[in-house]
């Protein structure tokens, strides 16, 4: 019924998944520590801003803080 070697590999192949299961979660752990330095590192995301057409190029550009296109008309010009 039982021999020693049946119980043997019994006992490994738990042992193997125990291992498996441990190698899993430290590695999970690994990923979700660097994503969280990833974030701290990116900041917290910019405000969505709002968008105006140039009158001059047709190109829209941030409504506030927007720069000069180099048109002669261009609206935004400094
Ligand atoms: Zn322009």
């Amino acid at each position: 019924m039982f021999s020693f070697g049946k119980l043997l590999t019994l006992g490994l192949m738990i042992g193997a998944v125990v291992l498996i299961y441990r190698w899993h979660r430290r590695f999970e752990e690994f990923r979700a520590t660097r994503a969280r330095a990833r974030a701290a590192e990116v900041g917290p995301q910019r405000a969505i801003e709002d968008m105006v057409k140039c009158r001059a190029c047709g190109v829209y550009v941030p409504a506030r803080g927007a720069g000069d296109c180099g048109y002669a008309d261009c609206p935004y010009r400094r």
